[in-house]
């Protein structure tokens, strides 16, 4: 059987970047079920950093995580994260709120027809998010796993978690095959198969529940459309964002209850992406391109859960990412990391109060 220092389940954002902070201070495991990480939730998302979204907690890991997008260190990535493109909030009343410390402004309906021409009437206002970016996700989790790798961190895809069980201060894990590996410490960053994972391991669910998202690639008849700020409603039921010159990437921002499973978008879904798009623009639309969909994972109160099990030793959570497993990546693994190290968080994290995201805060 061999033998490590930490084992992480699931080799998407959460445990890549975990992982990287980890592996050249433990000996690491990723184990990864499918053939390939980040074939999940981390491989289907919508690309966008917007520092407003997931509320003023969140705001804060989004905002700590953003110096290390935009400019990562040399050793890291030659080549920054970033795309800016910006963030109009639509609103047909009010505007909306941002959480505190979020550059924005208004935009009246003069402007507004301005940079969205063709925009329907009753959308009368936006808040502008300038801050608002694009991410190169697969070029972000390639490099977490490339580091990860360097510092001597072994990743093993095809290794599904069957069951794992804890004795004599050390977790033993089994695996698809019979295959067995043990560590003190057990990371569960199985995304949507968080809760899952926990009770094959003797650990009480969290109340982790996965959530589908549908994502449209829609061509129409209109030009320019590249570089277009990302749209949203600001009351929550749409959102696209340029992605070729006639081309966008559109949501219907659903939030379906599912099981963990490998998603794939409803018909119903992607009719409803188009009527609620064809509903702010008058852009004829031409065809659907493609579409896919994933799974977004949130705790009872989403926030995140990053902290060691209440009642299970070196039982890790790193679950419940929700729409922000992306963005807030950088400033999440440092904060767990520091946990898992026993050691004083990294200057950038230093403002973040981890408290907040233990798992302890659902302990009756
Ligand atoms: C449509 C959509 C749009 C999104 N847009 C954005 C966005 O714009 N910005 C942003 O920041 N975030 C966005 N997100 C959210 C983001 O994608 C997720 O928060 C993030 O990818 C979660 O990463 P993860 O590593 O926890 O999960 P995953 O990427 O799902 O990784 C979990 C892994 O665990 C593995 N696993 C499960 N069970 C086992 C087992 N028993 N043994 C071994 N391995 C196991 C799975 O195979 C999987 O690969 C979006 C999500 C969706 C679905």
């Amino acid at each position: 059987m061999s033998d490590f220092d930490v084992i992480i389940v699931g080799g998407g954002i959460a445990g890549a970047s975990l992982g990287a902070e980890l592996a050249g201070k433990r000996r690491t495991l990723i184990l990864e079920a499918e053939s390939q990480c980040g074939y999940h939730s981390t491989g289907r998302s919508a690309a966008f950093y917007l520092e407003s979204y997931g509320g003023a907690e969140v705001a804060k890991l989004n905002r700590a995580s953003r110096e290390f997008l935009a400019n990562p260190p040399q050793d890291f990535s030659d080549r920054c994260f970033l795309r800016t493109r910006g963030d109009l909030h639509l609103t047909q009343d009010e505007l909306p709120e941002l959480p505190p410390g979020v550059d924005s402004r208004p935009v009246e309906r003069d402007e507004l027809e301005k940079l969205i021409p063709g925009i329907r009437p009753a959308w009368r206002r936006a808040l502008f998010e300038p801050g608002c970016a694009d991410i190169d996700v697969a070029g972000l989790h390639a490099a977490y796993l490339r580091r990860f790798r360097k510092l001597g961190g072994i990743v093993q895809v095809d290794s599904r978690l069957e069951s794992a069980a804890r004795t004599g201060g050390r977790w033993t894990v089994r695996l698809e095959g019979g295959w067995a590996v043990a560590a003190p410490i057990l990371v569960n960053a199985a995304g949507a198969w968080a809760d899952a994972v926990a009770a094959r391991c003797g650990v009480a669910p969290l109340g982790i529940a996965p959530k589908r998202r549908t994502m449209v690639q829609l061509r129409v008849g209109r030009t320019g459309l590249k570089g277009l700020p990302l749209v949203d409603d600001s009351k929550g039921t749409f959102y696209f964002k340029g992605e070729g010159d006639s081309s966008i990437w559109l949501s219907p921002h659903d939030e379906i209850d599912t099981d963990p499973c490998d998603a794939a978008p409803e018909e119903i879904d992607v009719a409803t992406a188009i009527e609620r798009f064809q509903g702010v623009v008058d852009w004829p639309v031409e065809r659907v391109e493609r579409s896919w969909a994933g799974l977004r994972s949130f705790a009872p109160d989403r926030l995140p859960v990053y902290g060691f099990d209440a009642d299970l030793p070196g039982f890790f959570w790193c679950a419940g990412q929700g729409g922000f497993g992306i963005q807030t990546s950088p400033a999440a693994a440092k904060t767990a990391a520091a946990l898992i190290l026993s050691e004083l968080p990294d200057p950038t994290v230093a403002g973040i109060d981890p408290a907040v995201f233990s798992p302890r805060r659902f302990a009756s």
